[in-house]
């Protein structure tokens, strides 16, 4: 099979297959080999490893993949791409679709099975609307993971990258960042898709860390914290903190604890890095059992 990443090569397997594009799946298909390249480089995949790919669309990354990893896993949402999948894929004996929404999927018991629970790489061009849920889903449950190399929105790549003091800090900054390091690889134009997006997409490779990079005694407290303090951008900490139902304090005490953190009480979240959320969820915890 002829690499599909030659948009020729894509335009007549979607013909053979009179394939309409589904928006609701987010169905951009790349169409660029140097894009195609770049990704399997900054995914460092190696003949040792297993690899799971998310929404594999007509399996132009899978095919490249095939050729790199040990063995590959392909999760994709849409029934009318398995056929299509089963033909470009048909000369790789190390790939498995799997026709699932990757959201049902467990993927535990998958690394358990294909990679004797060990830490896997997933490599996904990602429909955007579910970009955040999937690799918080990934962090959270705890999958055995090496890396995380995905296509997002340019947007979201840049979100994911930043500090304090900067209009795209927030939520998906912080628990990117608590849990892996960020790197953005490459800027990835409309014209690279068929059809084209919208908007200019990036590839990002989240590699996670070994050890999480603060001590915090309740990751879920200091998670409570961190979306209630976003939640209401221009609202300052104390307040963000007093409206959430999650945080069990009164105003108080809210005040004491940021006082404690050695911060001025009109402090906004989005000015502390994860040291200082981890400094105040440990704080706070301590005083909610006090309480
Ligand atoms: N990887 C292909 C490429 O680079 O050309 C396709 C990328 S396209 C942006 C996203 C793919 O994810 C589509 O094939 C879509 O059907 C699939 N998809 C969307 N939602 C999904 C879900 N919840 N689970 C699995 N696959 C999904």
């Amino acid at each position: 099979m002829a690499t599909l990443g030659i948009p020729q090569n894509t335009i007549a397997v979607l013909q053979k297959y009179n394939f309409n594009f589904q928006k609701r799946f987010g169905q951009n298909f790349l169409i660029d080999t140097r894009v195609l390249e770049k990704i399997i480089e900054a995914s460092g995949i190696t003949k040792d490893d297993f690899v799971l790919e998310i929404g594999p669309g007509i399996g132009t990354m899978t095919q490249y993949l095939c050729e790199s990893a040990r063995e590959v896993v392909a999760v994709e949402i849409d029934k009318n791409l398995i056929p299509i999948l089963g033909d470009t894929l048909g000369a790789y004996d190390n790939v498995t679709v799997i026709h699932e929404d990757i959201l049902k999927l467990d993927i535990n018991r998958l690394a358990e099975e294909k990679n004797a629970g060990r830490p896997i790489k997933v490599v996904a061009n990602l429909p955007y609307y579910i970009t955040t849920p999937i690799i918080m889903g990934l962090f959270e449950s705890h999958v055995p993971l090496e890396s995380i190399t995905i296509m997002v929105q340019k947007e979201v790549a840049d979100r994911m990258q930043v500090g304090p003091g900067t209009k795209d800090y927030g939520a998906l900054s912080l628990a990117v960042q608590y849990y892996a390091k960020p790197e953005i690889v490459a800027n990835v134009p409309p014209n690279c898709f068929m059809p084209r997006p919208s908007v200019g997409s990036a590839v990002i490779r989240l590699t996670r860390h070994a050890k999480v990079p603060v001590a915090v005694e309740d990751e879920k407290l200091m998670f409570s914290i961190i979306r209630a303090s976003f939640n209401q951008r221009r609202k300052t900490l104390a307040n963000g903190l007093n409206n959430s139902p999650e945080i069990r304090l009164t105003k108080e005490m809210i005040q004491e604890s940021i006082a404690e953190l050695g911060m001025p009480l009109t402090v906004r979240g989005e000015s502390l890095t994860l040291e200082q959320f981890a400094a105040f969820a440990n704080i706070i915890s301590r005083k909610m059992k006090e309480n």
